[in-house]
């Protein structure tokens, strides 16, 4: 499993749920009742995340991604590894480099 998705807000990640639902990806909802509970973890892993199989990770971020934002501009290159990336990612999906050099 693959985690998509993460956020503060219960609400938001149950819209992401239903965006990767709409794209036909089944996801996993964990940490829905542990905001809050764990005082000794980090408070990013105490969100409600969202969880994909393997397979259907790019699928998912796409997804997600295309539902966040407008996609602008013109694709772009990833300096560190070479991967193009559509206009609406602001980081590589592939290594994790941002998108330093967007023009
Ligand atoms: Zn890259």
């Amino acid at each position: 499993m693959k985690r998509v998705f993460r956020a503060g807000s219960l609400i938001q990640v149950a819209h992401a749920r239903n965006v990767l639902l709409s794209a036909g990806i089944q996801s996993e909802l964990r940490n829905q009742y542990l905001a809050g509970a764990l005082g000794d973890l980090p408070m990013l892993e105490t969100w409600p995340q969202l969880y994909v199989e393997d397979a259907d990770e790019q699928a998912a971020l796409r997804a997600l991604a295309r539902a966040a934002t407008v996609p602008s501009g013109a694709s772009w290159t990833c300096e560190l590894c070479g991967e193009v990336l559509e206009p609406q990612f602001t980081s590589c999906w592939r290594c994790g480099s941002t998108a330093s050099s967007i023009p």
